[in-house]
């Protein structure tokens, strides 16, 4: 395997820090990578067997944090990945948090309720020695959700005692945090505002384009919309639609409760997912998985601006070529930092035993994001490089100094 893209971000990085190479290496390693085999059974009695990781990448500034997700894709290469990112992305927004990532390599869609819930609880009790509050603190990532939280909550507790700290992201009555579900969507709209704003630009009428309609995509747009941009166009896993003069994203939401998808919404075009990203707009975003922009998709963008919802989704030559275009891009681990932020505010409350008020979370949440956008648009002004380079700049010299201070 080639470097892998969090690991390339890291390298130009570091490249501007006087750094030795076995320091360097071991901010890249993974802390300690958890693989597990999970068997369970089916409803209909049959025995399965899955793959389980847990990367847990460093830990230097606090707990281990990040999300887990079910996908047929998940792999120990990719979690590894996304692992880092994690560190870096806590660093950035000044969180007491390391990093993490955990996935199981299954298909959830093909998994009733009670399967998904036995496949959960047989994953948390093979791992619940290596995570909880202090240690490694999971949320709600690809394809999981409160309702997995939930699960992880009450199989940790079961052994460790009430620990609602385990995991963010769980549903509002049930120790989570008033502001969790829609806060990367919301996190995504707010950066997308302050960006064009360094341009003295608006988001009345900007074209915009969401790809994926999930938990980040369906919040973004959401939140863009009720800020007056015009959402063009949006996809999900069965295709993508394209409405000139701007999707309703209410009635939309409403579409995909019923129908499952964006497809065939009301007068809108079908599009594919390569039309979609070469769609000509003002902002492309993209929600979903990672790895979408490789040489091909960058060089077919149309956009100005790119804001990075998903978690990498540019690759190494996208990146290059995006640069060489002069295309805006806001990196993933400042751009989807909104929902890490009030996880770790629903930590806080949980910890504090209080509840805050939505307009609590709102307004630290508004702190802390601002802070982080500022300190990466400054940094990549005075030290003449890309926002992801300066984003990378400032979380790495975080870890590095308390690594340092701490002996590691
Ligand atoms: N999965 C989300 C992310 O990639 C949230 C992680 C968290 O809240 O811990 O940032």
């Amino acid at each position: 395997m080639g470097m892998d893209a969090t690991t390339y971000f890291m390298q130009r990085a570091i490249e501007r820090l006087n750094i030795s190479e076995n320091l360097a290496k071991s901010l890249k390693l993974p802390h300690r990578v958890i693989k597990t085999e999970i068997t369970f059974l089916l409803d209909n009695g049959k025995l399965v067997n899955y793959n389980g990781y847990r990367i847990q990448h460093n830990n230097a500034l606090g707990p281990m944090k990040g999300g887990l997700r079910y996908h047929p894709t998940v792999n120990e290469d990719e979690l590894t990945s996304l692992a880092s990112l994690m560190t870096w992305k806590t660093s950035l927004l000044g969180l007491p948090f390391g990093g993490a990532k955990g996935g199981i390599s299954c298909d959830p869609t093909t998994l009733s309720s009670s399967e998904l819930e036995r496949l959960t609880k047989t994953f948390i009790d093979k791992i619940k020695d290596l995570i909880g509050p202090s240690k490694d603190i999971l949320a709600p990532d690809v394809n999981t959700n409160s309702q997995t939280m939930a699960w992880i909550m009450a199989e940790y507790s079961k052994t460790v005692g009430f620990s609602p700290g385990v995991v963010t992201g769980k549903p509002v009555f049930l120790y989570g945090s008033e502001g969790r579900e829609a806060a990367t969507g919301n996190g995504v709209a707010i950066v997308t505002e302050k960006l064009l704003s360094l341009d003295k630009k608006q988001l009345n009428d900007t074209r915009i384009v969401i790809q994926g309609f999930g938990n980040v995509g369906s919040h973004t747009a959401q939140a863009l919309y009720e800020k007056g941009a015009k959402i063009i166009a949006v996809s999900d896993v069965k295709g993508g639609i394209f409405q000139k003069n701007g999707i309703d994203i209410p009635a939309l939401k409403k579409h995909v409760a019923k129908t499952g998808s964006v497809i065939h919404f009301q007068t809108s075009d079908a599009i594919t997912n390569a039309q979609l990203l070469a769609t000509e707009c003002d902002v492309l975003i993209p929600a979903a998985l990672g790895n979408v922009f490789d040489k091909e998709s960058a060089n077919t963008v149309n956009c100005q601006y790119i804001i990075e919802a998903a978690n990498g989704p540019t690759l190494p030559e996208g990146d290059e070529i995006f640069k060489n275009r002069g295309i805006k891009v806001l990196p993933d681990i400042l751009a989807n930092s909104a929902g890490v932020t009030v996880s770790y505010f629903e930590w806080v409350q949980n910890i504090q035993k209080f509840k805050w008020t939505l307009e609590q979370v709102q307004s630290q949440l508004n702190t802390f994001i601002t802070k982080a956008f500022d300190n990466v648009i400054n940094i990549a002004n005075s030290q003449k490089c890309s926002y992801r380079e300066a984003a990378f700049l400032i979380s790495i010299k975080r870890v590095l100094e308390s690594s340092q201070a701490l002996g590691l």
